[in-house]
């Protein structure tokens, strides 16, 4: 049975005073950029400018303060300026689930940019032994249509910006305790392996690298050592392979990278992920190849969906052998997870096995990723937001369905 609570503002930690036109954000600002926007408003003096952006970097970052006013280092009446022209608080949590294997799931609410309405996002948090990885949305919606994903089915609203992917790993740092308290004091902080969140996956709502520039930003502030100070090895983008982005990503992000494979032919795959027919699979598999810094110990993953009598053949398996030769290469396998009005169904458990097993015989790593939270719908490809919830009656047949053939594994 999934948990699930509604959070008031008086729940968090902040002021629910989101950023508007008249006060923008601070979150999301590279150190110059938050250096010439102190400047730019006339509060600090050019000569301080680099001094005031590291302190506010520090609290931002380090100890995840979301009120200029717990700055007690910087003077009163400088905080009272910032607060008047800055915005630095949290957006809102709508909602709150946990699931009954501990996934959490969140729904966010953030202001309209624009001219637009407020958009909602869900953000996903799953503990594993040693590890807690968290699953970063990057646009609200997806303008890919990838067939067997539910987000797929739903038009792209718009593009999250820097501060709002940063801002879903913040709050869940101040869910889960990963800042330190505030009352700690100067200088103590949660330290790296106590922390809950250890990774981070961009494997939510969207396709990150068709919103490469805030996907881009938002990622070096979460590995900056002096901040937020995830390693970058411990950060995924997954995309369904724009192949010209995925070059820059190497490039400019370094970060970890994980493909949508699902298919190992360009006919197939022009139909399961339908941006292959701009980019095939040629094409991909040179970026790849390509990819800077590959070893062992730093390899790409495969995802790989499992549809039953689609792509799940031993044939298919084989060919997907042929496909990563000579790529530092790990073949992540994802059961199916059903949703409401598709036609495929997931892989017979057997069937799965079996594709895993020859894939591993040929020396590659083919972990079988086990569902969580599916009963919060927090499971890859059913994440949608509240603009589309979904009709209890839609809910009903979706658990149905998950009690007929997938139950939990
Ligand atoms: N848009 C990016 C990031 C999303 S990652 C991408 O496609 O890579 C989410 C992963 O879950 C992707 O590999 C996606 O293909 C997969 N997925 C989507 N729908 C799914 C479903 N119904 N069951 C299992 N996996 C799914
Ligand atoms: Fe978009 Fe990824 Fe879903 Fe494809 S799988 S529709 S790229 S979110």
């Amino acid at each position: 049975m999934a948990l699930s609570f509604d959070i008031t503002s008086a729940d968090t930690r902040n002021a629910l005073r989101p950023a508007t036109k008249e006060k923008p954000p601070l979150i999301g600002l590279s150190r110059t950029e938050l250096a010439e926007a102190l400047v730019a408003s006339g509060i600090v003096p050019e000569r301080q400018a680099k001094m005031r952006a590291s302190q506010l970097w520090h609290w931002l970052y380090v100890r995840g303060v979301s009120d200029f006013s717990e700055m007690f280092n910087i003077s009163k009446d400088l905080r009272a300026t910032l607060d008047r022209r800055f915005s630095i608080a949290r957006p809102e949590i709508v909602e709150e689930q946990i699931s009954s294997d501990g996934t959490r799931k969140w729904l966010f609410r953030f202001p309209p940019r624009g001219a637009g309405r407020p958009v909602e996002i869900e953000t996903v948090y799953i503990p594993e032994e040693g590890r807690g990885t968290l699953c970063i949305s990057s646009q609200v919606g997806c303008t890919l249509t990838c067939s067997f994903c539910h987000t797929g089915t739903q038009k792209l609203v718009r593009n999250l910006t820097a501060e709002e992917i940063l801002a879903q790993l913040m709050i869940a740092r101040d869910r889960l305790g990963d800042f330190p308290d505030r009352d700690t004091p100067a200088g103590a902080i949660v330290p790296a392996e106590g922390r809950r969140i250890t990774n981070i996956v961009m494997m939510g709502m969207g396709e990150p690298l068709y919103n490469f520039e805030e996907v881009k930003k938002a990622l070096l502030i979460a590995s900056d050592g002096d901040g937020l100070s995830l390693s970058k090895r411990r950060i995924t983008l997954s995309t369904s392979g724009v192949v010209p982005e995925i070059y820059r990503t190497g490039d400019e992000i370094g970060v970890m990278l994980a493909i949508s494979l699902h298919a190992v032919r360009d006919d197939l795959r022009d139909m399961l992920v339908p941006i292959n027919k701009k980019y095939p699979l040629k094409d991909l598999m040179e970026a790849c190849r390509a990819y800077p810094g590959l070893s062992n110990a730093r390899r790409i993953t495969f995802e790989y969906v499992m549809l039953k009598d689609v792509n799940d053949s031993l044939a298919d398996a084989r060919e997907l052998v042929r496909l990563l030769r000579g790529i530092p290469a790990k073949i992540n396998l994802i059961p199916f997870n059903p949703w409401p009005g598709t036609n495929y169904q997931c892989s017979d458990w057997e069937t799965i096995e079996k594709f895993a097993d020859a894939v591993n015989a040929a020396g590659y790593a083919s972990p079988i990723r086990t569902p969580r939270g599916r009963d919060i719908l927090a499971a890859c490809g059913q994440l949608k937001s509240e603009s589309e919830r979904m009709k209890k009656s839609d809910r009903l047949a979706l658990e149905a369905m998950m009690i007929a053939g997938h139950g939990e594994a």
